[in-house]
């Protein structure tokens, strides 16, 4: 029987174990961190991510899905704030669809209890990976007294996130195309505590904005009647998080951009220079494997800005995506790992880049009158004619399509509604039966076109 070994028991190695170990293997799993589940006792700060259906079908294949939903809670829409307190709201799908936010902490514990209810999967914590020795299939790891473990593996997942070690081996190997790119801006979590009642402090069924142009903040809800919020801003310049170094200039700052943020987050100043600023990194590499027994998977084979609320959930879709190659090649494992990176690769990049394009949407053309009305217009056609057109976000969010045809549907559709916008009155006559027909020819001229 053949030794599956994976590198990494974050969110998409933890899933992955379970998929692996429920297809009857021997799975071992290296962490570099203590046992998340001990550690996250102790204390440390929530932190939640969205989860969203690509991420709910690898749950469910997983048979843990039932168990997250208890601990997920549904977002309907964005709630946007502008800096004068007023909301206002777009929702995010056109049936009422949802995301969800979860836990990280949980979430993960969940994946690696389930994983170990596996008399075939065994955990191995404080256990470092520094090299793979890729002429033998040996992993190189070193564990709290520096001494140097070694593993021989048949086939290794490469699930080790966004500053993955097994990829910077492949980095050194002939014909591996590599690229990172850093964000000039940082994140930074703040806490809106809960009601003294346990109630939260904002409506708890939308993701809230503070969409401010060259920055913006967000906050999600949590279980506990507690909104993690995130501040997404320039690193460096004159308003950034090097400049804002005293606590007058934070709350001068807070009192310009987010001043109805300023109750409720009465730890501000604490958390503010506490916490630690988190850099956003996007890589893109290809191919994904190495002599058929490599594999990267998650943040280690494409991580992407958080901007899409994608990374965890394309990860996710990699575990689905490489169990269904799995089983169409009825469990022969000859190729299917050169098969999964030729097919998948390019959903990476494709979500890469559309989750840099959604850091300008949030942060800046949430706020913008044209960019509110070309979603309105284009929610009302997908109403009137569902079968020709699903907006973008509901494309990557509440779809299985894969993520390049996603991207080259939406490319098509932002030309179109270019044009559409065009048009001088269309703040008034968008609601017009002329505005649906324009759409509906404009369409069937690209159709003939192509
Ligand atoms: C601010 C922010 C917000 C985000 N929000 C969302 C969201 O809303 N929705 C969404 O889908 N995604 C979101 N993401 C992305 C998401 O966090 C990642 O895509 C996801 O965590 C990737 O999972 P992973 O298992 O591939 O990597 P990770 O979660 O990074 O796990 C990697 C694991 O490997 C271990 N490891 C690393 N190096 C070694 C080594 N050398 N040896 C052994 N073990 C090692 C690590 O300790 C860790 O346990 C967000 C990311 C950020 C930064």
């Amino acid at each position: 029987m053949k030794k599956i070994g994976i590198v990494g028991a974050g969110l998409v190695g933890s899933l992955q174990a379970i998929l692996m170990a429920r297809k009857g293997y021997k799975v071992e799993v290296f962490e570099r961190r203590p046992d998340l589940r001990e550690v996250e006792m102790i204390g440390g700060r929530s932190i939640n991510l969205a989860l969203s259906d690509r991420g709910w079908k690898a749950l469910e294949l997983a048979g843990v899905d039932q168990k997250i939903r208890e601990i997920a809670l549904p977002m309907f829409q964005r709630c946007m704030h502008d800096k004068q307190g007023n909301l206002s709201y777009q929702p995010y799908g056109v049936n009422n669809e949802s995301i969800f936010s979860v836990s990280r902490g949980r979430l993960n514990q969940i994946l690696m209890n389930e994983a170990k209810h596996y008399d075939n999967v065994d955990y191995h914590f404080n256990l470092k990976t520094k090299d793979v020795d890729l002429r033998d299939n040996t992993l190189v790891m070193q564990n709290l007294d520096k001494d140097i473990i070694t593993y021989e593996f048949d086939k290794l997942f490469a699930c080790d996130g966004a500053f993955s070690a097994v990829r910077s081996r492949l980095q050194r190997s002939a014909q591996f195309n590599y690229a990172q790119q850093y964000l000039t801006h940082g994140y930074k979590e703040l806490e809106i505590p809960a009601n003294l009642d346990g109630t939260h402090r904002l409506q708890n069924d939308c993701l809230h904005i503070w969409p401010r142009g060259e920055f913006m903040m967000i906050a999600l809800p949590n279980l506990n009647g507690s909104f993690t919020c995130t501040l997404f801003f320039p690193m460096q310049g004159k308003l950034s998080f090097d400049s804002l170094n005293t606590a007058e200039k934070l709350m001068v700052f807070f009192q310009d951009y987010f001043p109805d943020t300023i109750e409720l987050i009465p730890d501000l100043k604490a958390d503010f220079f506490d916490n630690p600023v988190g850099s956003l990194v996007t890589v893109k590499c290809d191919p994904w494997q190495v002599n058929d027994d490599v594999l990267l998977m998650g943040d280690a084979a494409h991580a992407i800005v958080p901007f899409y609320g994608q990374g965890m959930n394309a990860g996710f879709e990699d575990c689905t995506v490489f169990s269904k190659m799995y089983e169409q090649a009825n469990g022969n494992w000859e190729g299917l790992m050169k098969s999964f990176s030729d097919t998948r690769f390019k959903d990476g990049h494709a979500i890469a880049d559309l989750a840099l394009y959604n850091y300008i949407e949030m942060r800046d053309k949430t706020a913008d009158p044209d960019f509110l009305l070309r979603k309105k217009i284009e929610a009302k056609f997908t109403r009137l004619h569902p079968d020709k057109w699903m907006p973008l976000y509901s494309l990557v969010t509440f779809s299985h399509t894969p993520y390049h045809e996603a991207l080259a549907n939406g490319l098509k559709q932002r030309a179109l509604m270019d044009e559409v916008m065009k048009d001088p009155t269309i703040h008034d006559n968008w609601d017009d039966e002329v505005t649906m027909t324009k759409i509906l020819r404009l369409l069937e001229k690209e159709k003939n076109h192509v």
